[in-house]
């Protein structure tokens, strides 16, 4: 009989860790995130009894650790599926940590114990994850002309963002407030309602337009995307989309574009500030807003998101230089 095998890989198999020093979180100081996806394979039907993740610093500390013990726990946390089967593997979702501090931390050990379904023989396995931190060369204006905007998601647990831990785990959705400190006048239920919808989109650094999607209709607020708009790919939920890269592999992605707005086209050069769509609701998409992720390459689902640092823009009264925007932060651009 085969000895049981058990095999951890993480999804990204690197993981970007972002830092939010600058800007205050809400009743904390400092905090640090990422997120990813684990999958667990055997060779024979195996019973998983425990998964522990631990956090180390550059001393080789460890700085946090996470535990799920037993098989209630590990129903809740695989979906009702703790036994891995061979040929099939499970996957544990959105591994995802938001911790307090600026240590920089260099890796996670997840190690994942159970037992053989039919020998009960013990098995276990162990995975290093390397955590890496962006050093971004781009300077990154936000894509608006004036505010405010409600910069949402980001470092939010909540955030659907975080359900693709490759992309756009650190992708905000911007959306602007009107005089009455809401995203929209009236009820909401016409785009025409919301402030975001219409406004101009600009480059957020200069670069060349390596994808433009605009085939996509506007959605109504608060109605999903039909399975037919969806259609066989799942990059339509971004609705219409720029990417623009500006260099050393760094690739702005705005998304949820208004139909028929888009002005660029595929190839082109931009300046910084240059007008390229405006915001709409096209895509997988609530309500008018501005989607906006950076990716280490063009391509959606499969590039790396990397975290971002915003250049020149007004929070909290304020004019700040550099930082990344914590979630629930309202910004300006001037
Ligand atoms: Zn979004």
């Amino acid at each position: 009989m085969l000895e049981p095998d058990l095999r951890l890989e993480a999804r990204p198999n690197q993981v970007y860790v972002a830092l939010y020093d600058t800007l205050p979180h809400p009743g904390l100081g400092p905090v640090q995130e990422f997120v990813f996806d684990l999958g667990i394979s055997a060779n024979r039907p195996v019973v998983l009894t425990d998964v522990v993740w631990r956090v180390y610093d550059e001393n080789d500390h460890v700085v946090f650790v996470r535990q799920r013990l037993g098989q209630a726990a590990m129903h809740e946390l695989t979906l009702g599926q703790y036994g891995v089967a061979p040929g099939m593997g499970l996957v544990i979702p959105r591994c995802y940590f938001l911790e307090q501090g600026a240590l920089p931390l260099t890796h996670v050990r997840v190690s994942v114990a159970g037992y053989d379904y039919e020998t009960q023989a013990a098995v276990s396995a162990v995975l290093e994850l390397p955590l890496v931190y962006h050093r971004q060369r781009a300077r990154l204006r936000l894509p608006m002309v004036e505010g405010p905007w409600w910069a949402i998601t980001s470092n939010d647990w909540t955030s659907m963002h975080k359900a693709d831990p490759v992309s756009w785990p650190f992708a905000y959705d911007f959306v602007r407030l009107g005089p009455n400190g809401l995203p929209f006048a009236g009820d909401g239920l016409r785009n025409e309602d919301h402030y975001s919808f219409g406004q101009t989109v600009l480059a957020p650094a200069a670069g060349k337009v390596v994808l433009v999607r605009a085939d996509m209709p506007d959605q109504s607020p608060g109605k999903p995307l039909s399975a037919e708009a969806l259609g066989d790919d799942p990059r339509r939920m971004a609705g219409n989309v720029v990417v623009i890269g500006h260099g050393y592999g760094e690739f702005s992605y705005l998304a949820h574009l208004q139909a028929g707005s888009v002005q660029v086209t595929q190839g082109q050069l931009v300046k910084k500030g240059q007008p390229v769509a405006a915001v709409g609701n096209s895509g997988q998409s609530p309500g008018p807003h501005l989607h906006y992720h950076l990716q280490d390459g063009p391509h959606l689902f499969v590039d790396r998101g990397l975290p971002v640092l915003w250049s020149d823009f007004l929070a909290t009264g304020d004019r700040v230089k550099l930082a990344t925007i914590p979630s629930r932060m309202i910004v300006s651009p001037r």
